[in-house]
C-alpha cells in the first residue's frame, strides 16, 4: 500500500543493485518517497536486469549519468568498494546534495567516503538492520525494511536538516530509526550481527571438513541445530570479507571475550557443572523472549 505524502526526493541515484539497492528502489517508489529513481552498478546484468524488473526509471554503469539531477545518492555496494566509488563520487557531487549508505559498518564509511565529500554536501551515513543470505538484483524486495531498524550515524556537526530527511525517509519505508555514534554503532554490530556469521561460517566450515560417511548425516540430521547456521552462512561472501576487514578491531575485540566464555563452558563440560551449564542457558532463554517481545524474532 503505497504512502499519500508527499515525496521527499525527485530523484534518487542507488550506487549498487543488489539485495539492499534493489529493496531500497523497490521501496522508495512503492512508499512514494521518490519521484524517480536511477541505479548504477558495475555489473551491466545487473543493471540490465533492474530494468527487466521495473524497479528503476534508468540504469547504468556510468556513475556520473546515474548522478545527474540526484539529490540524494545512496551507496548499496560492498564496503570495500566504498574507497573506490567515493573517489570517483566526489567531483560529481553538488551542493546541496545527500550521500547516505547501507554498509553494515560505519566508521569506514567516514574514513573511505568522507574525504572526498565537498563542502555543501552532506554524508548522512545509515545502516538497515534488516537483510537476508540472497544476493542481486532479483533477490530484493519492498517490504524488507518493515518493522526493522535503521541506525543513522551522522558525522559531528552533520547538517541537521539533511539528519530529518534520511530518517524520515526510513520511516517512511517501515523502519524505526536510531541515531548512534559510529563507533558505537560497530560494537553492537560486532557481538550481534558479525561475530553471529564468523560463528556459523566457522560451524559450517568444521562440518565441511568431516569425514565423507559423517558429512552425510550432517545434512540428514541439520534439523539438530546446524541447519539455521547453514542459513547465515550462505550469506554473501564478498559482503562478509569486507565486514570483517572494515571492523576489525571490534570483531577482534568481542572474539577474545567469545573465546574466554566458551572456554568457561567446556570447562563446565569436562567437570560435570552441571548447575553452572543449566544458569547459562536459563540466562540465554531470557534473552531470545525478549527479542520475540520487541517483535525482532
Ligand atoms: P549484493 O546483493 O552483492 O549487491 C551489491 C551490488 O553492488 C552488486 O550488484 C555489485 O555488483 C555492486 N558493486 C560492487 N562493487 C561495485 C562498484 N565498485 N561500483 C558499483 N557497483 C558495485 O550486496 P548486498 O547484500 O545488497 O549488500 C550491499 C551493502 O548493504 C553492503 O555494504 C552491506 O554491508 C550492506 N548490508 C547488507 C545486508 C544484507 O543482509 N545483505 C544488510 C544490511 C546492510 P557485482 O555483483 O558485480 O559485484
Amino acid at each position: 500500500m503505497s504512502e499519500t505524502a508527499t515525496p521527499l526526493f525527485d530523484r534518487v541515484a542507488i550506487v549498487g543493485i543488489g539485495l539492499i539497492g534493489s529493496s531500497l528502489a523497490r521501496a522508495l517508489t512503492h512508499y512514494g518517497v521518490a519521484r524517480r529513481v536511477v541505479c548504477a552498478d558495475r555489473s551491466p546484468e545487473h543493471c540490465a536486469k533492474a530494468v527487466e524488473l521495473g524497479i528503476v526509471e534508468r540504469a547504468t554503469t556510468d556513475l556520473a549519468e546515474a548522478l545527474e539531477g540526484a539529490e540524494l545518492v545512496i551507496l548499496a555496494t560492498p564496503v570495500g568498494a566504498f574507497a573506490e566509488v567515493g573517489e570517483a563520487l566526489g567531483p560529481l557531487l553538488r551542493p546541496g546534495m545527500i550521500v547516505t549508505d547501507v554498509g553494515s559498518v560505519k566508521q569506514a564509511v567516514l574514513r573511505d567516503i568522507g574525504p572526498h565529500i565537498p563542502d555543501g554536501v552532506h554524508l548522512i551515513p545509515g545502516h538497515p538492520v534488516a537483510g537476508t543470505e540472497h544476493s542481486g538484483p532479483e533477490a530484493g524486495f519492498a517490504t524488507l525494511f518493515q518493522g526493522r531498524w535503521c541506525i543513522v550515524t551522522p558525522p559531528p556537526g552533520a547538517n541537521e536538516a539533511a539528519v530529518d530527511k534520511v530518517v524520515e525517509l526510513w520511516r517512511r519505508i517501515g523502519s524505526t530509526v536510531e541515531l548512534m555514534d559510529a563507533n558505537h554503532h560497530d560494537r553492537v554490530l560486532a557481538i550481534t550481527s558479525h561475530l553471529p556469521h564468523l560463528i556459523a561460517y566457522t560451524i559450517v566450515g568444521t562440518a565441511s571438513d568431516l569425514e565423507d560417511d559423517t558429512k552425510s548425516e550432517v545434512i540428514k540430521f541439520s534439523a539438530g541445530g546446524f541447519r539455521d547456521f547453514t542459513r547465515i552462512a550462505a550469506s554473501d561472501p564478498v559482503m562478509w570479507r569486507d565486514v570483517f576487514l572494515n571492523n576489525r578491531e571490534a570483531v577482534l575485540e568481542i572474539l577474545q571475550r567469545f573465546t574466554e566464555d566458551l572456554t568457561a563452558l567446556q570447562r563446565a563440560i569436562r567437570w560435570g557443572e552441571g548447575q553452572q551449564l543449566q544458569d547459562h542457558f536459563t540466562k540465554t532463554r531470557a534473552i531470545r523472549r525478549g527479542i520475540i517481545d520487541a517483535k525482532q524474532a
